[in-house]
C-alpha cells in the first residue's frame, strides 16, 4: 500500500513515511493511493472478534509494513482496560429500534479524540524506527481543549517521544484546564498562553516554521512534528470504530448481513466523518453519510450548494470542539471524488487565497449523493439534549445533540427510516454546566462541583478520569506571552 499527497499523486510514500511525516511537503494531506476493499466474509469474521482484534484486522489492509504481531501490541497497549472504561471500547447503545449510538467516549480523557490519540503513538514511534530516524520526535499541539488532553495522555511515557501543549489561558474550561495542568508522565510539558486559541494556534505555526528553534531542537537530538488530525494515523484507527458498530449489530442480530445504514457524525475538521467515508469506500454497506454541524454551518452550505466559504460570522458554540471555519480533511474527500490532485490544488490555492472555492458538475453530484448536510444552533442543541433524556433516559453531550438533531431533520426531510448510526463524540461529563442548563438546572455549580451536580440530577455517576481530578497535583503553571512561546518550548525540553 503506497502513499500520495492529495496535491501531488506522482511522488509515493509508504505508511511508515506518510505518519512519521504528518504532513506532505507540498502542503498536501497523506492519503492511501486507493482505498482498500474488506475480503468476503471479513464482516462475518469480525463478528465475533473482540474490538482490538478487529482494530489490527482493519489496520492491517493499509499498513503493510506492520506485521500482525505488532498491530496486536500497539491495539491491545491502546485498547486495554487501563485505559478504557467499556470492555467493548467503542460501545453501541440502541436509543429505539432503528437509532444506535456508537459511544467513542470511554477513554481516558472522556471524548472522542482518545480512539485514535491512544493508537497514534505507537504508530509514530514504531514508523521512526522504520524510517532510521534516530532523532526525537517533539511534538507541539495547541488546543482549544480535547485535542491536547487527549493527544498528552497518548503519548506520556512513549518512548522516543516528547510532548509539548499550548492552550489558550482564557479559552478552555476549567475542567478541560485542570485536566491538561495535572498532567503525569515524564516527557510531557504543558503551558497557558496569553489570548486565545488563535494566538497559541499561531504562535504553535511559527515555531515550526522557525529556523533558530529547529536548529536548538536539533543540537538537542529532537525534531517537531504534530498530533492534529491531518495525520494519516488519526484517521486511520477512526475507520475502524465504524466497521465495528456494524459488526456489533450483525452479532446483536439488529440488522441483517449486507442491510444498508445511515451514518451521522458531528464534524469540525471532517476527521470522524471522513473515516466513515472510508469505511464505505472499503465495501461496508452504509448508504447515507450526515454531516452535522452547529451555527458554524460552512459545511452544511458545501454539501448544499457546492460552494466552501469561510468568509462568514464566526460563532462561540456550547459544542466549541465543532468551531471550526477550515475543515482540513475535506482535502482527502476531494481527492477521492476528482481523483485529480490538479484540481485539489486549485480549491486550496483559492481558499487561502480568496476564503472560497465552488465545485460543479460531476463533483458536486458525487458529493451529494453520497452525504447530507444539516445544522442547528444552541437552543436546539439544548432541547435535543432535553428530550433525548426525558423520552429515552439517555443522556448525552451537546456534540452529540447537533448529531441527532441532524438525524431527525434528515429523516423528517426524507421519509429513510433505515437504521442510523450516530456517533457520540463526549461524555456529558465533559460538558456539564450546558447539559444541566438543557435539563433545566438553574445554579449551575463551578467547576468540578458541576459533575457532582449532574450525577445528583441523573443518578450517573461521573467518570473516574474526570472525577479523579480533585486529587490530582498541579504540575504545570507556566504562562507565557505568545512572544516567548520559543522559550517555554526550550525550558519544557530542559
Ligand atoms: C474533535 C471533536 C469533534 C469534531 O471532530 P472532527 O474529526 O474534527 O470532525 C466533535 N466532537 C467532539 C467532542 C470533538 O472533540
Amino acid at each position: 500500500m503506497r502513499y500520495i499527497s492529495t496535491r501531488d499523486n506522482s511522488v509515493q510514500y509508504t505508511a511508515s513515511q506518510a505518519i512519521a511525516q504528518g504532513l506532505a511537503k507540498d502542503g498536501g494531506l497523506l492519503t492511501p493511493f486507493y482505498i482498500p476493499k474488506l475480503p468476503n466474509k471479513a464482516l462475518e469474521d469480525l463478528k465475533s472478534m473482540a474490538y482490538q482484534q478487529r482494530a489490527v484486522y482493519i489496520m492491517k489492509q493499509f499498513l503493510e509494513e506492520f506485521s500482525v504481531k505488532e498491530l496486536t501490541d500497539f491495539a491491545n497497549a491502546a485498547y486495554g482496560p487501563e485505559k478504557f472504561d467499556s470492555p467493548a471500547v467503542a460501545p453501541v447503545h440502541t436509543v429505539d429500534g432503528s437509532t444506535h449510538c456508537l459511544e467513542l467516549w470511554h477513554g481516558p480523557t472522556c471524548a472522542f479524540k482518545d480512539m485514535a490519540l491512544q493508537m497514534l503513538p505507537h504508530l509514530l514511534s514504531a514508523s521512526l524506527v522504520k524510517t532510521e530516524e534516530d532523532k526525537t520526535v517533539c511534538i507541539l499541539v495547541a488546543t482549544s481543549g480535547d485535542t491536547g488532553k487527549g493527544a498528552l495522555e497518548g503519548f506520556k511515557n512513549v518512548p522516543r517521544t516528547k510532548i509539548l501543549v499550548f492552550y489558550p489561558k482564557d479559552g478552555v474550561s476549567q475542567v478541560q484546564e485542570l485536566q491538561m495542568v495535572t498532567q503525569e508522565g515524564s516527557n510531557v510539558g504543558v503551558a497557558a498562553v496569553v489570548g486565545n486559541f488563535d494566538d497559541a494556534q499561531t504562535g504553535v505555526k511559527k515555531l515550526f516554521s522557525n529556523e533558530k528553534v529547529r536548529r536548538d531542537l536539533e543540537r538537542k537530538g529532537y525534531f517537531f512534528s504534530s498530533a492534529n488530525s491531518i495525520n494519516w494515523g488519526r484517521v486511520l484507527p477512526q475507520i475502524v470504530y465504524y466497521i465495528s458498530a456494524y459488526c456489533d449489530l450483525l452479532r446483536d442480530e439488529k440488522i441483517e448481513p449486507g442491510q444498508a445504514v445511515n451514518v451521522c457524525v458531528p464534524t469540525g475538521n471532517f476527521g470522524n466523518i471522513l473515516a466513515a467515508y472510508y469505511a464505505r469506500e472499503m465495501g461496508l454497506p452504509i448508504d447515507q453519510l450526515i454531516c452535522a454541524s452547529n451555527s458554524n454551518n460552512v459545511l452544511t452550505d458545501f454539501i448544499r450548494e457546492g460552494v466552501y466559504d469561510r468568509n462568514r460570522q464566526f460563532y462561540n458554540t456550547m459544542s466549541p470542539s465543532m468551531d471550526i471555519l477550515i475543515s482540513s480533511n475535506l482535502e482527502r474527500l476531494l481527492y477521492s471524488i476528482t481523483q485529480d490532485p490538479e484540481e485539489v490544488r486549485r480549491y486550496m490555492a483559492r481558499l487561502n487565497e480568496v476564503g472560497r472555492y465552488q465545485v460543479g458538475g460531476k463533483v458536486k453530484e458525487k458529493l451529494q449523493k453520497r452525504f447530507k448536510g444539516y445544522f442547528c444552533d444552541d437552543k436546539e442543541t439544548q432541547r435535543v439534549i432535553r428530550s433525548m433524556y426525558d423520552r429515552h433516559g439517555y443522556l448525552i453531550d451537546t456534540h452529540t445533540a447537533v448529531a441527532f438533531s441532524a438525524l431527525e431533520k434528515y429523516r423528517a426531510e426524507t421519509g429513510d427510516g433505515a437504521p442510523a448510526i450516530v456517533a457520540s463524540t463526549a461524555s456529558p461529563f465533559k460538558f456539564c454546566s450546558s447539559v444541566l442548563e438543557a435539563l433545566g438546572e438553574a445554579d449551575i455549580a463551578q467547576g468540578l462541583d458541576a459533575l457532582d451536580q449532574l450525577t445528583a440530577k441523573t443518578g450517573q455517576p461521573a467518570p473516574a478520569p474526570l472525577a479523579g481530578l480533585r486529587n490530582k497535583r498541579v504540575r504545570f503553571t507556566q504562562v507565557v506571552e505568545k512572544e516567548r512561546m520559543a522559550d517555554a518550548v526550550m525550558s519544557l525540553l530542559e
